[in-house]
Formats: C-alpha cells, sequence, structure tokens
C-alpha cells in the first residue's frame, strides 16, 4: 500500500495550518525538490540562457535543455518538438495566432466543444473575429458528455482545426480524444489536444495519439507557475510563422530582412522563464517517479469515496450525473447544494482551512447548459487522503445548519 503520508511530507505547505487542499484542478502545491530546484538556481547558477558561455551560463543553459528532454521524454516525442510557453493559455493562442497567418484562410472553420475552459474558446473567438473563421462547437448532453456523434455533421471541407480538452476542468470528464483525433485524420484536419488537465493523471503518448498539437500548463503538474508546454509535429513546426518576434528566435537579422531559427526556438523569443523551466524538469522527474498504477488507482477510489460521500447530502446535485464507476472521469466534482451560494459555501470551508472553488471555474458555456451561474468543485490529487474528506464532509454538514 502506498504510503501518502510519507509523499505529504514533499509537499511543505501542507503541514501549514492543516490546509486542506481541495482545489488541485486549479494548481497543484509544489513538491520540496521543486522549491528546492529554483531556489538553487538563483542562489548558484542564475544567468540567461543560450547567451553566455562562462560556467554559470553553461550550466543554467544545459539545466533549461534537460527540462525540453525530459517532456519530450513524457510525451514521446523529439525536444525539438517541445516549446516553452508561459502556460496552456498562451499555447492555444500561439497555435491559433500561427496558423491564421499561415494555413488558415476566411471561411474556414475551427472545431471546438461546449466543454472546453474559456483559453480554449477565446483565442479562436478573437480568430473568428480577425481573420473570418467560423467556430463551432460539439454539443455536451445534459449529463455533460461529449455529443460526438454530432462532429461528422460539424466536419465541412472546410474544418481545418479540432481544438478539444482532454479532461473538463469543471466535470472531471475525460474525452474520447483517440476517436475524434482518428476522425480528424480521416478528414484531413489538423488536432489540438488540450491536456491541462489530464496530463497529471493519464499516460500520454502524441506519437500513440497521432495528434498535432498537445499543450499543458506546469503549475498543474506539481511545477511552478510561469511556464507551460506546446507539443508540435516538427513538420507543421517548421511551416508555422513565428508568434512573437524578439531575441533568440532569429538566424539572421538585417536592416531589410530577418529570418528565423529553427522549432522550437522560433517560438521562444526574448529572455524565457529559466527559473520555472527549470524547475518543471524537476517537477517531471518527481512525477516519474512517484506515479504508478497504485498511486492511480489511489486517486480513483479517493474520488470515488468523495463522491460517495458528496451524494449523501440533502439537496445536492452533481454535475454530471455519472456513475461512481465511470471510467472516463478524473478526480474533479461539481456540485451545488439547494439555497446554498457557491461562494459562501467556499469562503466558510475556507475560513476552516478547506481550500475548494466557487464560481464558474471559465467554463461558462456548461455552466448555460445546466442552466447555473456558479458551481462549487473540489478537485483532487495524489497527496489528499480519506481524512480530510472525511473533515471536508462534516465541515458542509456543520456550515448547510447554519446557512439553510
Ligand atoms: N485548459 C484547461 C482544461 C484548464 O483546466 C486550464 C486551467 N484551469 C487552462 C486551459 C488554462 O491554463 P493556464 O491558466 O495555466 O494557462
Amino acid at each position: 500500500m502506498y504510503d501518502i503520508n510519507k509523499l505529504r511530507e514533499d509537499f511543505p505547505i501542507l503541514k501549514k495550518n492543516n490546509l486542506v487542499y481541495l482545489d488541485n484542478a486549479s494548481t497543484t502545491q509544489k513538491p520540496n525538490i521543486v522549491i528546492k530546484t529554483i531556489n538553487d538556481f538563483y542562489k548558484n547558477f542564475n544567468a540567461n540562457v543560450h547567451r553566455g558561455n562562462y560556467d554559470i551560463a553553461e550550466k543554467a543553459t544545459a539545466k533549461y535543455e534537460n527540462t525540453r528532454k525530459e517532456t519530450a521524454k513524457l510525451l514521446n516525442c523529439s525536444s525539438n518538438e517541445i516549446i516553452f510557453t508561459k502556460g496552456t493559455t498562451e499555447s492555444i493562442n500561439l497555435v491559433a495566432s500561427s496558423l491564421a497567418d499561415s494555413l488558415l484562410r476566411p471561411g474556414d472553420e475551427v472545431i471546438i466543444s461546449e466543454m472546453e475552459h474559456h483559453s480554449n474558446i477565446i483565442p479562436w473567438q478573437l480568430l473568428a473575429d480577425k481573420k473570418k473563421i467560423n467556430l463551432k462547437y460539439i454539443p455536451i448532453s445534459k449529463k455533460g458528455t461529449l455529443q460526438i456523434e454530432e462532429l461528422s455533421r460539424l466536419i465541412t471541407k472546410k474544418t481545418r482545426l479540432i481544438s478539444i480538452t482532454h479532461m473538463s476542468n469543471l466535470l472531471g470528464i475525460i474525452n474520447p480524444i483517440e476517436d475524434i483525433i482518428s476522425i480528424a485524420k480521416n478528414n484531413n484536419i489538423l488536432t489540438l489536444i488540450d491536456a491541462a488537465q489530464s496530463i497529471s493523471h493519464l499516460d500520454i503518448d502524441v506519437q500513440n495519439l497521432d495528434c498535432d498539437f498537445l499543450v499543458f500548463s506546469g503549475h498543474k503538474f506539481l511545477g511552478p507557475t510561469g511556464v507551460g508546454i506546446l507539443y508540435g509535429k516538427y513538420d507543421l513546426l517548421e511551416k508555422m510563422p513565428p508568434f512573437l518576434g524578439g531575441g533568440h528566435m532569429i538566424k539572421e537579422v538585417s536592416m531589410e530582412k530577418s529570418t528565423w531559427g529553427n522549432p522550437p526556438f522560433k517560438f521562444e523569443a526574448g529572455t524565457p522563464n529559466i527559473a520555472p523551466v527549470i524547475g518543471l524538469g524537476e517537477a517531471i522527474k518527481y512525477y516519474n517517479k512517484i506515479h504508478n498504477k497504485e498511486l492511480y488507482q489511489y486517486l480513483n477510489t479517493l474520488t470515488n469515496y468523495m463522491i460517495g460521500k458528496l451524494i449523501t447530502i440533502p439537496n445536492i446535485q452533481i454535475y454530471p450525473l455519472v456513475k461512481y464507476h465511470d471510467k472516463r472521469k478524473g478526480p474533479i466534482i461539481a456540485f451545488k447544494i439547494k439555497d446554498v451560494h457557491p461562494f459562501d459555501l467556499a469562503k466558510l470551508l475556507g475560513t476552516k482551512g478547506i481550500c475548494i472553488r466557487a464560481g464558474h471555474h471559465c467554463t461558462q458555456p456548461i455552466l448555460k447548459k445546466f442552466n447555473v451561474t456558479s458551481l462549487n468543485r473540489v478537485s483532487l490529487y495524489y497527496y489528499n487522503t480519506k481524512e480530510e474528506i472525511d473533515l471536508f464532509y462534516k465541515s458542509i454538514l456543520d456550515i448547510v445548519k447554519i446557512l439553510i
């Protein structure tokens, strides 16, 4: 049996004020090794990367590039297919902007879904306005699942890209991206997978998946804020124009004209977020060390335990109404208790050191579908325990008694 208490010791914040942290879909806590690595960088070898040839500059560059290698290993691709960005949001904006300047023509279509995080909606809406692209949505059912049978109806000869979330950040639903990618391939359509939530839980092999792009954020994966990943197939990256212009993304600059470096550097203009990138490298190594089937099963069991507790609360509605043992569900649960405002519940739990979320969770189209304006959300991670869930459950019952 996995020693969760030992694992928890790696996360110093969890010991503080008996924190019960159930907002992991928002950002995960960081293990000591990541905190120490960032500290170590600034204390011992802070220098810019890809520029200096003195010792600490070479060390910083080597560590920075090592994260690229670790990420490539994680996703099973080449290092030169990994681009460092600021986060998932920037990665999607990069693809949208660069495709708009190359592949997309007015009248072309991009398909997303009603289940997307706003970060996978807004960049395409901006593009639709700027470039006269048509944006289409795969609908979700009342149960919250994607109506994938609608996809074939939405696709036309003008469809160029399908950009879809792997795991919903509100509902925890895992989408059948393998089927979506296969339909896209058969129709010569590019695919972008938003793996912001799934990266921490599911094994992702971009070659097996055969997606064209895949994106995630370091901070939802034990790493620091300020670093995100864009995976892109090399031949596509080669054809795409740069996103931002500036230092290090060039081959040659003259007063009249400039030429670009090869991917991934073509897409990394200016001084990058060096410390977060190096921190992410350690986060990936740490994840590889702890993550196995047993730990994954532990989290599944914990999620079912949480759902089992929640459904006993009077007048609670869990979104969507999935069965406990549904395999296509991550450790994220959205709910609402009748006559309890989600913000009141989150605030009062917060006063007891229990962190959960309230609001629209950057998924307003889903909330509209369910005819609600705000929901509570709990999201678990490998360091959470049954005892924490028991405390959360008891606290909710106490709070509901006061509020109703
Ligand atoms: N997509 C999904 C599915 C997410 O959960 C999030 C973060 N909640 C994002 C995109 C945006 O990530 P970031 O804010 O790190 O750019």
